[in-house]
């Protein structure tokens, strides 16, 4: 700029000269501030044609402080091109690889309307390009399980539901928000692994069920010998009561096992019943003084009679008494056990408390898995098949609630099963 300053005063200082030299001091001094004024014009009507034009070509001639202008208006015009250049590569190389996935992927706006997918999704969802582009995604994929799925989710658990358009097919939906209200649908082809998890249901309801029969006769036989048991051998008679108690616990592996079977496979469409629940408290806390007779357990029952639940009634039986049995079986003689059922704005609750013998806390986030046993050795030995907290998770996935776990080793458990409000009746 200050040589820029400096060309302009040598400039006039050369006009006043020339003026002075000729005598018209004052005319050649204004005939040199025009001619310096045209100069720049003419280099701004340069740099407006070269921008309007073409300003992708090399910088227009120019001096001074214009060729200065000009070289780094073009240089930041290099830099951004170049930045463009990879960003559109970047772009291109995750376009390119999210084609190539066999999983489909659906970007949807904040409308729910369809902005951009894959070519997998249009072999797995029948979406066409680019006639859906805009379209609201519940207009094509129309079952009203996915439509209430992408409304409400909740998102946390992925979605599995059969193909609308290849029969037999099944399909797994993921979403995940992004951005502002935008969101990512991943749609898998999850229909190998579902064929196998069903021959894997199968495979052990069928095993179950055939065990039925033999182990009823075996038990039928040990009951008439046991039923002569003065004419048995002491040896024998231990033999036999063994047998017994064995057959007992393969009697309750099976019966268990059978109904995860039919809890897994059956029961979502049967039709909620209104539960009496103060009733069926009564009955279970009853039945688990029974099993613990001689432990004499104090068991009280806390029932807010007025709170009811719209579920399935023989299986939330199976769950809660589960969950009272397993506080009998880990609740050492003359222990306490507390049942209670309440409810709030939001939820009801279902809880036992125990102050037996109490779960190390890195056992509690597995206890739920089928054959999990914090300590296999006492599980045993109280008769325990370890499914009793399998089947209680399942009834209560079945009716939207959940379990919570609190447990202090030496101290006592306690276990709540939450229902959402939506099922309770008052
Ligand atoms: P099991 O038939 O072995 O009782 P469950 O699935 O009912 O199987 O329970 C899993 C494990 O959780 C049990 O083996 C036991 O170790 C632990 N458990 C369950 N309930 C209690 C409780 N009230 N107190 C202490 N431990 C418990």
């Amino acid at each position: 700029m200050k040589q820029e300053a400096r060309r302009l005063l040598y400039f006039l200082l050369l006009a006043g000269l020339i003026g002075w030299l000729i005598d018209y001091p004052a005319w050649a001094l204004a005939f040199g501030v025009l001619s310096y004024t045209t100069l720049h014009l003419r280099n701004i009507e340069k740099l407006y044609r070269w921008l309007r034009d073409n300003p992708d070509a090399e910088a227009p001639e120019a001096n001074g402080i214009w060729e200065d202008i000009f070289n780094r208006i073009f240089k930041l015009r290099r830099d951004e091109q170049r930045a463009r250049d990879s960003l559109l590569s970047i772009i291109e190389r995750a376009r390119n690889s999210v084609s190539a996935l066999k999983e489909a992927v659906v970007l949807i706006d904040g409308r729910g309307n369809l902005e951009w997918w894959n070519p997998a999704a249009e072999k797995l969802l029948g979406l066409s390009t680019p006639a859906d582009v805009g379209q609201p995604v519940t207009n094509l994929v129309r079952n009203p399980v996915f439509c209430r799925y992408f409304e409400h989710g909740p998102y946390d658990e992925p979605l599995l539901m059969p193909s609308e358009t290849s029969p037999g097919h099944h399909l797994q939906f993921e979403i995940t928000r992004f951005g502002g209200n935008d969101r990512l649908m991943i749609v898998d082809d999850v229909t190998r692994l579902q064929n196998l998890e069903q021959m894997r249901k199968d495979f052990v309801a069928n095993v179950s069920h055939e065990l039925r029969t033999p182990l009823t006769v075996l038990a039928g036989y040990l009951e008439t010998f046991l039923g002569n048991a003065e004419s048995l051998s002491p040896r024998w008679l231990r033999a036999l009561q063994q047998m017994e108690a064995q057959t007992g616990r393969m009697n309750n592996l099976v019966n268990d096992l059978l109904l995860l079977s039919r809890l897994e496979n059956e029961n979502v469409h049967q039709e909620p019943q209104r539960i009496n629940v103060n009733a069926l408290l009564g009955q279970i806390r009853n039945e688990a003084i029974a099993v613990g007779l001689e432990k004499h357990h104090d068991i009280t029952l806390e029932c807010d009679a007025t709170v009811s639940l719209m579920g399935l009634e023989s299986n939330l039986r199976s769950a809660f008494s589960n969950l009272v049995t397993n506080a009998v079986k880990y609740t050492p003689a003359h222990g306490r056990i507390r049942i209670r059922w309440w409810a709030d704005d939001k939820h009801a609750y279902f809880s036992v408390s125990d102050n037996g013998i109490g779960i190390d806390a890195h056992h509690i986030p597995r206890l739920t898995e089928r054959f999990y046993r914090a300590d296999a050795a006492r599980s045993t030995a109280t008769g325990g098949t370890g499914l009793g907290l399998a089947i209680v998770k399942h009834v209560l996935l079945q009716h939207h609630a959940h379990l919570d776990i609190s447990s202090t080793p030496g101290k006592g458990s306690t276990f709540t099963c939450v229902f959402p409000a939506a099922i309770v009746v008052r």
